[in-house]
Parts: C-alpha cells; sequence; structure tokens
C-alpha cells in the first residue's frame, strides 16, 4: 500500500508498506480523509519523541475492510472514525476508567503507524460507527470535536454564563460552537484576525474582539456587565492567554487551559488565584465523548465543513504539512482526502 512516512524531523516520503492485517480484537480500516492537527506538525518537527520510521495521522475515518478475531462491534463495509490514542488496558489508571492517564498510552503516528497510508490497522474497542451521510471531509472532525466537548464539561460552563475563548483557530470554533449549544451567553471570542473572528461569528458567537484594538478588554466588560466572563478558554497555544486570562475573568471565576503549549508563563501572579478565587484546570483528549461528538456532527447542530480551509491528496501530504508551517496564518484545518 501507498504511505507517507516520516523518517527523520521535517522529512516525509512516499513509500510502499505491506497491507496490515488484523490480529485478534483488531480491524483494519480502508482511510478516507485525515485531519492534519498540531500535534501532527509538532511530530513532524521533532518536537514530540516518536520511532522513526513512522506514519502519522491519528483523525481520520473510513471503510472497515478486515476483522480480527473476536471482533463484535463492526462489520466489513462499516464506516467508521477512531479514537487517536487509547490505554494499555492494565495499569493503574487503565483499571480504574481512566485510560487518558494510562502509564504507557498507545497513539497512531506515535507508537504505532498511523492513517496517512492507504490502510490503517486499529483495535476494534476504539472504533465508532458513524453515519454515511457524513462526508469523509466533515467526519475527521470527531476527535476534535469530542476533546472540545470533554473541555467544556470540565469547564462546568453553564446555560446563561458568559465565556471568552481565546483563539478562533480550529479548536477554538469548535469550542465556541459546543459553548453555544451548552446555552453560554454571550459566547465571546478573542484574536487577532478579523476574517477568523468573521468565521467565529459565521458559526454562532455573540461577540468578537479583536485584540490588538485598544482597549478591548472594555468590549469584554461591557459584555459581561463588567464584572468579567464566567469561564476563560485559552485555545491560542500561547503561553501569555494564562496571565490574560487571569486578569479577564470574574471573581470566582473559572479558567480551561484547553491547547497545549511547550511555551513557559513568565508572568503568572499565583496571588490573583487567591484573589480572585479561581479554579485553574487543564483538558487532557476527548475520551468518552466520541459518541456523543459524532451525534452533534450527524444531528447537524455543529458544523465543520465551513472550518475546513485547505484539502489535499494523499501524494502532497508533505506539501500540506509545509503549507501549515509556512502559512500558519492562512490554515484553519488541513485534510488529506483518499480517491
Ligand atoms: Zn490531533
Ligand atoms: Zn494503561
Amino acid at each position: 500500500m501507498k504511505a507517507i512516512q516520516l523518517i527523520e524531523p521535517n522529512v516525509l516520503i512516499e513509500k510502499n508498506l505491506p497491507n496490515p492485517t488484523p490480529s485478534a480484537g483488531e480491524v483494519v480500516i480502508k482511510v478516507k480523509s485525515v485531519g492534519i492537527c498540531g500535534t501532527d506538525v509538532g511530530i513532524y518537527r521533532g518536537n514530540m519523541e516518536v520511532k522513526y520510521p513512522i506514519v502519522l495521522g491519528h483523525e481520520f475515518c473510513g471503510y472497515v475492510v478486515g476483522i480480527g478475531d473476536g471482533v463484535t462491534n463492526v462489520k466489513i463495509g462499516d464506516y467508521v472514525i477512531s479514537e487517536p490514542s487509547w490505554g494499555c488496558g492494565v495499569c493503574y489508571y487503565c483499571q480504574r476508567g481512566t485510560p487518558s492517564y494510562c502509564c504507557e498510552p498507545r497513539m497512531y503516528g506515535r507508537t504505532c503507524d498511523g492513517a496517512l497510508a492507504e490502510y490503517v490497522k486499529s483495535p476494534a474497542r476504539i472504533i465508532h460507527k458513524i453515519a454515511s451521510y457524513i462526508q469523509p471531509i466533515e467526519a475527521q472532525s470527531v476527535t476534535s470535536i469530542a476533546t472540545a466537548l470533554r473541555g467544556i464539561k470540565r469547564s462546568n460552563l453553564k446555560v446563561g454564563q458568559s465565556v471568552v475563548i481565546q483563539g478562533p483557530g480550529y479548536s477554538g470554533l469548535n469550542l465556541a460552537q459546543l459553548a453555544k449549544i451548552s446555552g453560554a451567553s454571550p459566547v465571546i471570542v478573542t484574536g487577532t484576525r478579523d476574517t477568523r473572528l468573521e468565521l467565529a461569528k459565521q458559526v454562532g458567537a455573540d461577540v468578537v474582539v479583536n485584540v490588538n484594538e485598544t482597549n478591548w478588554q472594555n468590549k469584554i466588560l461591557e459584555a459581561t456587565n463588567g464584572r468579567g466572563p464566567d469561564v476563560v478558554i485559552e485555545a491560542t497555544g500561547r503561553p501569555d492567554a494564562i496571565p490574560q486570562a487571569i486578569d479577564m475573568v470574574k471573581m470566582g471565576g473559572t479558567i480551561l487551559v484547553f491547547s497545549v503549549t511547550n511555551g513557559v508563563v513568565r508572568e503568572l501572579q499565583a496571588v490573583k488565584l487567591y484573589q480572585k478565587d479561581i479554579s485553574l484546570i487543564g483538558n487532557k483528549g476527548g475520551y468518552f465523548e466520541y459518541g456523543n461528538a459524532i451525534e452533534f456532527l450527524e444531528s447537524g447542530i455543529i458544523k465543520e465543513r465551513e472550518m475546513v480551509s485547505h484539502t489535499f491528496s494523499l501524494c502532497d501530504t508533505p506539501q500540506a504539512f509545509d503549507f501549515a508551517i509556512n502559512n500558519k496564518s492562512e490554515v484553519m484545518r488541513s485534510v488529506i482526502l483518499f480517491d
């Protein structure tokens, strides 16, 4: 089969690999689409440890074409998506129902070959069926929706509460849509690019604020009765967003740090957490929200098609990565589409 291998940081090559065969409990999926996310780009650039050579791609959909012994939840021909990672099943955390804390987590494109290939092998227990009317260009989004959904639930955002989402990127706009669905009001999105903020409005943000404008903080105060938002969700990947969130959140409010960043937060005044009685929380993955994410997509209450900015073929995957790195401001979401 045709596959795109990462042989060292920043070097992707096309290669013919043997077709995978399913062992017991596994399925083989013919890939139809792969979404390229920040983690893929991080691995590509060498920011995360992986075993080379490796096939990247962990947010994907496709058709089941092979089934190992003992698989009962899917059959040949089913249209499916997969969770991107899974626990070992036997460690302290897995045995307590928290596989996201697994001591030896497995992930496509990190510990085993991923979906930037004609076929990919998956454990059947992390496969979910999805309705055939959801096009592959949208079905690749389930992981992002599930992760955002878990984040919204962890932030404890309630009906009628105000929320600021910092960063109108792909994750930020999924968070904004889910905040709106949760009944938050107003849903405020902050960012630096007007085109992105316009898209935020299109997918349901009530108020958008460009933080390059003077007095942008006043706009947030005006939209929140002078008190600041109940919840701030950081979706920028920028360390300086966190002190900003601490300053803007309401007394007793909650800050969810959603976007992964290796950067150091330099000016965090911890005393403000005390003074404002702030809850500061993180979010790791979308475990147990995949079924709900699929239902949101199938029912049409979350919009994904308009968030895909670029598509590429499998052969053009190296260009897709280069493009994502060199045109950061243009790329909202790149998707590899298969024939
Ligand atoms: Zn990802
Ligand atoms: Zn485990």
